[in-house]
């Protein structure tokens, strides 16, 4: 028995339930339906539907009260989308986006659909090759099961070489005596034909792999001859992009393509509605600079753009990385030493304030002082949660790392080359008498250089690791102000040109 007036009964059949309900309440909730009734008329309407989760909206459109779950959400969205509901909607995308974190990995890859845009296929894998090196360097990866192990080394991920694929197989085959049995079937991921010959002795002569798969020989494969599925070469160039502020909530991008051309990419609109949730639509990407203090999130289709709350907040940008990714301390390995003139190690612990968190190879590091010494202090990697949730103290280093050496300007404009594998420090003092201040720098790198922007002189300088000689990358002229310089990650793919190039020779 129902409350409903019979002349108000309309019949709705989903699969294998049938639900009698008020046609005016139905329609005065759910578009769908009174788009339905208003042009078919009618009693009966046929739907085809997630079974739990038409029920649910169904008991919303009764109760307005409805459950949402990291079980449900996906399929709730996709019937709230078909119902066009928009409220139920937007409440979907608010939980995902606080709630996704990477332990959701493996359910959430059985439930995604090409049509959903709340989570697809192009969505998740864009999340898991960026975010490669964070997830293999965090607790949540090293439970997951073996095929979703075996997906994710399949795609094509973010890394700077194949040993990073070969550091995840590790990681995750030791976590487990019993796991020993899918070494050779995961070192079949490796592309082996994009990788370089020192990497491949570097592999071949792991302890590991000697005692475990000395037969590496003939599961590897090279170009002409692959035994695998080696497709494509992974490793991918960073490109350098420059960011300018056009007016207060406009700001312009342009790409270095080589040979001092840096194509422009239009500008973009300040949008302090963008989501900020860690995953995000395949054309978003955050661009963190100033020794990772600074960062904002751009929309490369959408052309738009909102400055990231760094640490802080629950939402901030470190605190939703360190909460998704539940990055494993390792503290036995762990470094820990000052490095103002010479290196010493230092084993007792020290309150330290936070003036940079860099991230390298997926770990973050930081370089800093201690709040009651005046001595520069190095600290690497970041081995606490605090590190990520914590507020930046004042701005007194910038640094920058590249190729396992750290490199870093003080206050007093001291540079230092240190040498975190060797742990030796070089000191040399190249811009005196150059008229700069350190609030006025902002360092970053580039291939094998590090690259120093003046801002206020829109000057580039260009420090070559290899030859260690700093020089004139060149000098920026336009009548607006340089907001940064920076490498990143950014799929040029999305960007919409502004002139087409062709060759014709
Ligand atoms: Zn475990
Ligand atoms: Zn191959």
């Amino acid at each position: 028995m129902t409350q409903i007036e019979s002349a108000d009964q309309i019949e709705l059949i989903n699969r294998s339930s049938s639900y009698t309900v008020s046609k005016s309440l139905i329609c005065a909730k759910i578009p769908f339906f009174n788009e339905l009734c208003s042009s078919q008329g009618g009693e009966k309407f046929q739907v085809n539907l997630n079974e739990s989760s038409l029920e649910s909206v169904i008991n919303w459109v009764h109760s307005d009260c409805i459950v949402i779950n990291m079980n449900n959400v996906l399929q709730l969205y996709e019937a709230a989308d078909d119902l066009q509901i928009a409220s139920i909607k937007s409440l979907c995308q608010l939980f995902f986006d606080e709630n996704f974190s990477a332990k959701e990995i493996p359910a959430l890859i059985k439930l995604v659909r090409d049509d959903n845009s709340l989570l697809n296929f192009n969505k998740i894998n864009s999340f898991l090759s960026r975010n490669f090196l964070r997830l293999i360097n965090g607790e949540y990866f090293l439970e997951f099961p073996l095929e979703v192990v075996k997906y994710i080394l399949s795609l094509d991920t973010c890394v700077e070489t194949e040993y990073s694929v070969f550091q995840a197989i590790l990681k995750w085959i030791k976590h487990d005596k019993l796991r020993g049995v899918h070494l050779q079937e995961l070192m079949k991921c490796i592309r082996w034909c994009h990788t370089f010959k020192d990497c491949y002795v570097h592999i071949k002569e792991d302890e590991f792999i000697v005692k475990n798969l000395p037969q590496l020989d003939e599961l590897a494969c090279e170009p002409g001859e692959c035994r695998n599925s080696c497709f494509n070469k992974r490793v991918k160039e960073k490109n350098l992009i420059s960011l300018l502020y056009v007016d207060d909530n406009i700001m312009s991008m342009s790409y270095y393509t080589g040979d001092n051309c840096w194509e422009p990419c239009g500008t973009f609109e300040r949008d302090n509605q963008m989501p900020i949730g860690v995953i995000s639509e395949e054309h978003v990407v955050d661009v963190i600079f100033n020794s990772g203090r600074t960062g904002i999130r751009i929309d490369l289709v959408g052309k738009k753009y909102r400055w990231l709350e760094m640490s802080g907040s629950s939402s901030a940008y470190y605190n939703q990385l360190y909460d998704c990714f539940k990055p494993k301390f390792d503290r036995e390995s762990s470094y820990r030493a000052y490095i103002q003139d010479g290196v010493k190690k230092i084993d007792h612990w020290v309150d330290l304030e936070k003036n940079t968190l860099i991230e390298n190879k997926g770990v973050m590091n930081i370089i800093c002082y201690p709040r009651k010494d005046e001595k520069l202090y190095c600290f690497l990697p970041v081995e606490h949660v605090d590190w990520y949730k914590h507020k930046f103290a004042d701005h007194r280093v910038h640094a920058v790392i590249l190729n396992d050496a750290c490199y870093i300007i003080t206050k007093s404009l001291t540079f230092r080359i240190f040498d975190m594998v060797k742990k030796t420090i070089e000191k040399s003092k190249p811009f005196d008498g150059m008229n700069y201040t350190f609030e006025d720098l902002q360092l970053d790198s580039h291939e094998a250089n590090v690259i120093l922007l003046i801002k206020s002189q829109k000057k580039v300088m260009m420090f070559d690791t290899r030859k260690k000689e700093w020089t004139s990358m060149g000098q920026i002229f336009s009548r607006y102000e340089i907001m940064a310089l920076v490498s990143t990650d950014i799929p040029v793919q999305f960007i919409k040109k502004l002139y087409s190039k062709k060759r014709v020779k």
